[in-house]
Order: structure tokens, then sequence, then C-alpha cells
């Protein structure tokens, strides 16, 4: 798809002038269009040889998360169970454990024999997340969790109830290699990729919580049939960037129980930046996930600033890919877009990003703008109340169904990653003292 006529593109010409490396950081103002550029404040973005923004799509190597039950398929488990001297039926017994009971706990396996249930625990279902922190909002209907890897690595999760479904935000990278210069995930890189069980375990130890009735916003007595219903990859991390893992995470997620989790692929939402061909790939997998696109600006010029990676695949590439992925599963796909003020948020972009949309065919997409959070000291903020109004108005009226996040859990972090970044500042102060 070619690059639509630059007509309707009403940005002031002040605004692109701003040098390479030393952004605009005041507003420009000139057409009565305000125009702040992207810039990183109270940090530096990493960059590459060439000095364009560090992109990492290989994990460091670090020391290998234990292989546990989760990393495995139902014929892994039983040879396992074997080579730890114990008869192959012991897997689906703890699979029945893990997948349906939510327990790691080897004093609740009561259908184990004694003498062997702790040995079949520590080999098959070792620790994998530590809780390190838990944030609750004052209902409780919305909890962040910050967990500890083997390696010492820090993740997030937040579990969030809706009437209706509850939602668990998952991680599946630590760090991220991304650099979005607005996301506070990015600022630190990329870790290492998380393994299949850790992200899995992230779901299973918030239906444990839910369980036990510890996420509030509901009165029940019984919490028992209660469960996480939906899963968003928007935590921390590019899911696309760990495909193998993410994927094998995701066909445990739809498994039937006690083979896996048994949920929707309807429920889980994997979100990227655009990494074109995995999202092919994705296409082709004949699970109908539901496909989100960070997109955040419909112009190649600003996208470049804002999602690195848009140096790779432009913004009608990562359309495409997307239409693709419509056209394949017939699943209605997602377009996210945080609205930051003045630098996204005008209205000619709204109509280019409804004509782009539009040029591609009718029904197949929505528009989820999300007000920005803000990360602390920075330049960016999200957008005022009129702005966000028109900008959605202007999308629905071109016939694009669009409608505006919550931005629950504001109260308990601010920006996605932020849990992270303060705990890692508040070890390295306790280290300096
Ligand atoms: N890497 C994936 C998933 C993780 S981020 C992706 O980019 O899609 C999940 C969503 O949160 C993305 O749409 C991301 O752009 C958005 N996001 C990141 N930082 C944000 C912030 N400070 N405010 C609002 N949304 C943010």
């Amino acid at each position: 798809m070619t690059e639509t006529p630059r007509t309707r593109e009403t940005r002031p010409a002040a605004s692109a002038s701003a040098p390479q490396g030393k952004p605009a950081q005041g507003k420009v103002r000139t057409t009565g269009t305000a125009q702040v550029r992207p810039a990183t404040e109270g940090w530096t973005q990493q960059k590459d040889a060439e000095g364009r923004p560090l992109l990492q799509f290989a994990s460091p190597k670090r020391g290998k998360p234990p292989v546990h039950l989760a990393d495995l398929t139902p014929d892994e488990r039983i040879a396992k169970v074997k080579e730890l001297g114990l008869p192959g039926f012991r897997a689906k017994q703890l699979s029945t454990h893990y997948f349906r009971h939510y327990t790691s706990d080897p004093e609740q396996m009561t259908d184990l024999p004694a003498d062997t249930r702790e040995q079949l625990v520590a080999g098959m279902l070792p620790p994998l997340l530590t809780e390190v922190r838990r944030l609750e909002t004052d209902r409780g209907d919305t909890i962040k969790f910050l967990w500890r890897l083997h390696d010492g690595a820090l993740v997030e999760s937040v579990l969030m109830r809706y009437p209706g479904r509850i939602t668990l935000c998952v991680s599946s990278q630590a760090g991220c290699g991304m650099n979005c210069p607005f996301c506070a995930t990015g600022q630190a890189g990329l870790t290492r990729n998380m393994s299949t069980a850790e992200i899995i375990e992230q779901i299973v130890r918030a239906n444990r919580l839910i369980a036990e009735g510890g996420l509030g916003g509901k009165k029940a007595d019984d919490h028992s049939m209660e469960r996480v219903s939906n899963i968003v990859f928007m935590g921390m991390g590019e899911p696309l960037a760990n495909y193998k893992r993410v994927m094998d995470a995701v066909r445990s997620m739809v498994a039937p129980q006690p083979e896996g989790l048994g949920m929707s692929a309807r429920g889980i939402t994997v979100s990227t930046v655009g990494l074109v061909p995995a999202i092919k790939k994705l296409a082709d997998e004949g699970i109908p996930v539901t496909f989100a696109l960070s997109l955040h600006a419909p112009d190649d010029h600003l996208r470049d600033e804002l999602i690195p990676v848009n140096s790779r695949w432009k913004v009608d590439e990562a359309l495409d890919a997307a239409y693709n992925y419509y056209e394949k599963t017939g699943r209605r796909v997602s377009i996210e877009y945080a609205l930051i003020k003045d630098m996204n948020d005008h209205a000619w972009r709204a109509d280019l990003l409804a004509e782009k949309l539009n040029q591609r065919g009718r029904g197949w997409v929505h528009v989820n703008p999300i007000p920005l959070n803000p990360t602390p000291g920075s330049i960016w903020t999200s957008s005022d109340k009129d702005v966000t109004d028109e900008f959605v108005r202007r999308l629905n009226d071109a016939g694009i169904p669009t409608t505006l996040r919550d931005t629950r859990g504001k109260e308990i972090d601010g920006a996605c990653g932020q849990l992270v970044a303060t705990t890692e500042d508040e070890a390295a102060s306790a280290a300096m003292v």
C-alpha cells in the first residue's frame, strides 16, 4: 500500500524542523496548532552505532529459569515425571493441581503419595515468581503485582475486575528492547525473554488469589468459580519479540483443563509495536486471539520518533499486516493510540488515521485511544479532555468505531513499568548507603 498523499497533513512547517538529537521541548505555535516533538527528560535513550534509538530483538543470554510443567507438552510432562522415577500418570495429576486448582503446594496434593510429593513438585513445579510488592486500589478491584524472577529480574502484572470479566495484564519480557521514549519499561532496555511457564505462572497466581477472595469489587461469599477471563499482553515487553514462548503460553492458555487453562482465545489480546513478519506469522497460527497494534501516530514523521521500530516497518506496512490479520482470521483488530498532549492528538491526525484505516476496508478495525500515563518528570502529558473528545468524535464520524480506554490502576503506579523502575531505584540507593 502506498503512502497517502500529504494533502491533508496540515502539520506546521516549524514542527518538522527540530534538529536531530536536539528536539524542541517547548510548544511550537504557528497556525494555531501546537506541536511538541518527542524528547526524553531525566533519562537518555540508548542509541545504536548510527545514532538511532537502539532496538534489541535478541534476548541477552542469562541463566535460564528452571524448566516447569507449563513449559512442556503433555507428552514431555509424562517423560519428565518418568525421568524422576515415577509413573507417567502422575503428570496429569500434577497438571490438574496446577491448571485447575492453581496450586504448587505439595501439602494440598493429597492424591499423591506423601513420600514422593516433595520430589515431584520440586522437579515439575519449581518456584518461578516471588512476590516483591503488591499495590491495590482503594476498592481492591485493581491489583498490581511486582514479581522477582529466579535471576533477580523484575516484572509486573495487573489484575482488573470489570463488570462481567476479569482481565490480567501480563508481561512477556523482563524489560523491553523497543525503546519507545514515552514508555517506562523501555528505558532500561531488554533484560531477557520470559519463559513460557513464567508467563503462565502470572495467570495461575492471579487465579489463586481470586479463588481465595483476594480481588475486590464484587460482593460474594464464594469466589471459587471466578477466574481470569481475559489476558492482555500489555505488561512489560514486546510479545512478538519473544514469539515462540509467547505462542506456547497462548497454546497452554487455550488448551482444555487440565492440560492447560481452558481459556477462550478471543479473550487473549496480543499487542505489538508492529513487528511485521511476526504479525504475518501470528495470522497463520489458526488461534483466533485478538490482535492489537500500538500505532500512536498515523504519519511516519512522528511515528519514527515515538515508536523507533517504525524505522524498520512503516505505518502503512504495519497497517497492511494488521489488515491481513483481519482477513486471515476474521477477527476485528484494535489500534492502540496513547493520546499525548500537542504531540499526536491533532484533529488532522485523527482524520489521517481514519483515512488510512478506511482505505483498507470497513468494519475490520476499531481504535482504542488511551490517555497517556505520564512517566515521572517528563514533558509528556495526556491530552486535554476537549481534544480527546474531538479526536474520538472525528474517528467515529468517519465510521471507525472508537472507544476511549480507561486508565485503570493510575492511582497505584502511573505508567506501565514504573513500579519496576522505582523498585530498582530503591534497590540501587539502598546499595549505595
Ligand atoms: N510492546 C507491546 C505491549 C506492551 S505495552 C506494545 O507496544 O504494544 C502495552 C500498551 O501500552 C502499548 O500500546 C503501549 O504503547 C502502551 N503504553 C506504553 N507506555 C504508555 C504510557 N506511558 N501511557 C499510555 N500507554 C502506554
